[in-house]
């Protein structure tokens, strides 16, 4: 009750650009996201760890206002995180499925956070409590959570698992998705203020007021985030370790440049050793700028879409992207080194099957659960659609000679659900 009126007031007394202002609570840090008006269809898959179905992570999830649909779509999230992260302490989330306007709001995260703990890999940051328990090896926020999360009940969303959103749908899935990943690190203390001044670590409360977090708002001591610690610029100056006055002009400056990259190694690694580049626009927004993926640089469709500040309606991605999972490691997370490897799925429990398998031309489906017009459609490892169609009797041949030599997934829809199969085309 009292959250909701919290909401209710907020939309009231603030305009929809200041909620992103976000910020930091006991710890931390807070992250708004936003649907864009684009309305363009893809759909980037799950990564192959969720399919082997073992779990390095517990995630236990506080629900307050959903709806079944919305829980399902939810806990369908939670389980693609739990598939991609290792950790010995379970995360705690306290999520909220709320009215929150119709200005195009999808969610915001505000993740608890600690500093200077035992286990700490480096000082004077804030780490998100998610993480920094996993690195203490024991609970260092007893009866708190690890992050709150709001997501817009008044968005027009699509609710199935099967990444197929509809025109004009947002895809609750991937934005559940993402919001989770800002809660395990892919957030900053960043804020230009009313003068001007860009900083690190001076986030308060009033920054989002009326909003507020169910665990207690810290001072922040102008120290920046883990993720910030990583933040540089495009001469590789490292824009939080002292290079620049805290704050002041020159980090506003800096923050509003276009020109800002990750600078951990896996982010290189994971990305052709070319650095990640982050969302910095000319005009600075709190919760949006220097704490996602550049839009431009990560396109709708791209493998690294999930975490740029802007959803596209008909769109889904249910894989975090090579980059997100690459910056969670550099801030100290263990992740399954073979969350992306295709090799360990088990397709001995599908309810189809193909044949031939290798493939050279083509291939044909069969099974119990195999009706005509069942819907069938071939993905890469990116999770690219490459071909999608509904099967007639004539059409149960699927023709893949044009596809170059690797391997695919091919997903069937039927009325029981979805099952996917690999295959290798020589
Ligand atoms: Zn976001």
């Amino acid at each position: 009750m009292k959250k909701t009126i919290l909401l209710s007031f907020f939309l009231l007394s603030i305009g929809f650009k200041n909620i992103n202002a976000q910020t930091n609570c006991e710890v931390k840090f807070g992250v708004a996201c936003y649907g864009s008006s684009e309305n363009i269809f893809s759909k980037v898959d799950v990564p192959p760890s969720f399919y082997r179905g073992t779990r390095g992570l517990a995630i236990n999830v506080n629900y307050t206002g959903f709806t079944a649909p919305a829980q399902a779509a939810f806990d369908y999230s939670k389980q693609i995180w739990e598939s991609i992260l290792n950790g010995t302490q379970t995360i705690k989330i306290n999520v909220y499925f709320l009215a929150l306007g119709s200005g195009g709001l999808l969610g915001i995260t505000f993740p608890n956070g600690r500093k200077n703990f035992s286990g700490a890999l480096v000082s004077d940051v804030w780490y998100p409590t998610s993480l920094a328990n996993q690195l203490a090896g024991t609970e260092l926020n007893v009866g708190e959570s690890d992050f709150d999360m709001y997501l817009n009940s008044s968005a027009n969303w699509y609710f199935g698992t099967d990444g197929i959103c509809p025109t004009g749908k947002y895809d609750f899935a991937s934005v559940a998705l993402h919001e989770m990943c800002h809660g395990f690190g892919l957030v900053g203390l960043s804020k230009i203020d009313t003068a001007g001044l860009g900083s690190f670590g001076l986030l308060t409360l009033a920054d989002f007021a009326p909003a507020f977090t169910s665990f207690p708002w810290p001072e922040l001591d102008t120290l920046p985030g883990i993720f910030d610690h990583y933040l540089m610029t495009s001469n590789g100056a490292l824009i939080s370790q002292g290079a620049f006055q805290n704050p002041s002009d020159t980090l506003a400056t800096i923050f509003k440049s276009n020109q800002i990259y990750w600078s951990g190694i896996y982010g290189l690694q994971f990305n052709n050793n070319i650095e990640p580049k982050i969302y910095a626009p000319p005009t600075f927004s709190l919760g949006s700028s220097m704490v996602h993926l550049d839009e431009a640089t990560y396109p709708n469709g791209n493998e690294n879409e999930l975490m740029t500040p802007f959803a596209t309606a008909h769109s889904s991605n249910h894989n975090p992207g090579p980059i997100a999972i690459a910056i969670l490691k550099d801030i100290g997370w263990n992740v399954d080194p073979n969350y992306n490897d295709v090799n360990n799925i088990q397709n001995s429990n599908s309810e189809f099957q193909i044949y031939p398998n290798p493939v050279t031309d083509e291939f044909r489906v069969s099974g119990s659960e195999f009706r005509l017009g069942n819907s069938i459609s071939i993905s890469d490892l990116a999770g690219r659609i490459l071909l999608q169609q509904n099967i007639s009797e004539q059409e149960n041949k699927i023709d893949v000679s044009n596809f170059t030599s690797g391997i695919y997934f091919v997903e069937l829809k039927t009325e029981s659900g979805n099952s996917i199969l690999k295959f290798v085309k020589e």
